[in-house]
């Protein structure tokens, strides 16, 4: 874990107006953040970035914007009531709380680290001809490792579907995991505890209804699936996307905005013929993985971890993770749900949720290949893998917010050299001509020097100096944020450069190419 990162990331969300904490006058509520002037930017940036490549780059997909407060047979329908549970378990000694499935996760993970410790030796040692498959294939002690890993997990499926709680606790006991804190091994037994919060509708006097707040948007989509599908004339395959909030009451919410209480996704149901489901889910896996890379970011950042224990709906799952400042964890699922949600809602409202598919003359249910991205966590990966400290070449350092520029908060900042002789006016001038295409930020305060490292570390990627040059011949100076090069263009200009530095569209247009997998 790279705490010295994941502190930097926390307290520059915090110094540059990104994210702060939700009520913080109050000292706080726990594991619920709001976002500032420059994280709301960033989020709607990154929104618009997963919308235009699920609605506007496919024919076939379409979206909603389904209420937060549903029917609460929904929730009984799909399984959320019985079974959208997290195992708990408590240390008498620390007092403190965990989730005994990550406890488990958490230990598999060091072993996983220690196979990984033994091909990093052994890389060294054969040098060029090392051939890590061979090696894991036929090292001895990767053999020991591997095969603990996968009897612990097996054991722990195992309990799991059985709702074997007691077997969840001694597996914990017999590999001796230990409270991070105390230390200790003094566990209580294994609870099951619902994620989902609960709320009531109308005055109690009236009679009041026990509502949910929805833990996946997805529901809202099951539901709407058939007005959308007559609506629109959807034909199959098609998808319906949705970005809203969603709400799970964790056991153990950390890691910042990582884990939240409150949170927003952004999901895609796509409802196929059955039988053709494995395609679309390795098609999705796919794609999604292709729209994650087209960020830049190095490529040894993402993962696939196909899932062992599925959720109660899956068939399929695996999770793309990414390399947070903590390790790897879930940044994104993708899930084939069968026809289980369609299917449960049909009966529980009595309603017909079928297709007609007239190629073939035949009804049916659809089956529906789900993928579901947490915004925030997408947040998170942006700023952490942005966030840099540099040593320049005359030895002095600067922090710098290297997002990919269409996300970027501030697309430009307009800077008069100096608070007088008519340049305030005129970089004035500039600014509202720019404003009109993109979000631009004016700044006269302090010396220029100043004023790039402060638009460095929020991540604007162009700064225009406006000097008595530009009083003369329209010209200005435009600097590049991760590159710090300056160039002297005429103004007429300017609207050209910036299209080109930070437009969504370049981005769909390198994306597109990914789009036809
Ligand atoms: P985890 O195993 O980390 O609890 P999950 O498997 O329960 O996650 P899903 O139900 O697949 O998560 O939800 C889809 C996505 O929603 C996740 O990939 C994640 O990005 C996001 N997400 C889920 N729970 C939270 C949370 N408490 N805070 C922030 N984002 C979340």
């Amino acid at each position: 874990m790279d705490t010295d990162l994941f502190k930097n990331v926390i307290s520059h969300a915090k110094e540059y107006g990104f994210i702060f904490q939700s009520s913080e006058i109050y000292d706080g509520l726990s594991a619920v953040y709001d976002y500032g002037q420059n994280g709301v930017l960033l989020k709607n940036n990154i929104k618009a970035y997963w919308w235009g490549a699920m609605v506007q780059m496919h024919e076939n997909i379409v979206g909603i914007d389904s209420a937060i407060f549903m029917h609460p047979n929904t929730w009984k329908a799909s399984g959320h009531v019985d079974a959208f549970n997290d195992p708990l378990i408590d240390n008498k000694d620390s007092k403190k709380r965990y989730r005994a499935d990550v406890l488990i996760e958490d230990h598999v993970e060091k072993i996983r680290q220690k196979i990984e410790k033994e091909v990093k030796k052994a890389s060294k040692r054969f040098g060029e001809s090392f051939d890590r498959e061979q090696f894991l294939a036929t090292n001895g002690r990767v053999a020991g490792y591997q095969e603990k890993m996968k009897a612990i997990i097996d054991r722990f499926v195992k309990a799991m579907d059985a709702e074997d709680l007691a077997d969840i606790k001694e597996l914990i006991e017999d590999e001796q995991i230990k409270c991070p804190v105390s230390g200790s091994m003094n566990w209580t037994d294994v609870r099951q505890f619902n994620l989902m919060f609960g709320t009531q509708m109308g005055s109690v006097a009236e009679g009041a209804s026990t509502l949910y707040l929805r833990p996946e948007t997805a529901q809202g989509i099951f539901l709407n699936y058939l007005n959308v599908q007559k609506t629109g004339r959807m034909k199959i395959p098609f998808g319906i996307a949705q970005i809203g909030k969603a709400f799970r009451n964790e056991i153990v919410a950390r890691q910042f905005i990582f884990r939240m209480r409150e949170f927003e996704q952004m999901e895609m149901q796509f409802f196929v013929r059955p039988g053709t489901e494995m395609e679309w889910y390795e098609n999705w896996k796919k794609k999604r993985l292709a729209w994650h890379k087209s960020l830049g970011f190095d490529e040894s950042n993402y993962r696939f971890h196909d899932h062992k224990k599925l959720a109660h709906y899956a068939a399929s799952a695996t999770d793309i993770e990414f390399n947070f400042p903590f390790g790897f964890k879930e940044l994104e699922g993708i899930h084939s749900r069968t026809d289980f949600d369609l299917k449960q809602h049909q009966e529980y409202s009595g309603k017909k949720l079928q297709y007609f598919d007239s190629e073939l003359g035949e009804n049916y249910v659809p089956y529906v290949v789900e993928t579901s991205i947490g915004l925030d966590r997408m947040f998170l990966a942006v700023l952490s893998k942005s966030l840099m400290h540099e040593t320049l070449e005359d030895g002095s350092q600067r922090t710098v917010l290297k997002l990919p520029a269409f996300l970027a908060p501030n697309k430009v900042a307009i800077l008069p050299l100096l608070k007088k002789d008519g340049l305030p006016e005129k970089a004035r001038e500039v600014t509202e001509s720019l404003k009109l295409d993109h979000i631009v930020q004016y700044d006269e305060k302090d010396a220029i020097g100043k004023r790039y490292r402060r638009q460095d570390a929020a991540g604007t990627p162009l700064c225009v100096t406006v000097d008595h040059k530009t009083l003369e011949d329209n010209t200005v100076t435009v600097r590049f944020r991760d590159t710090m090069e300056q160039i002297r263009i005429p103004l007429s200009k300017l609207t050209a450069i910036t299209n080109e530095t930070v437009s969504l569209n370049a981005q769909f247009g390198k994306l597109s190419s990914f789009i036809d997998i």
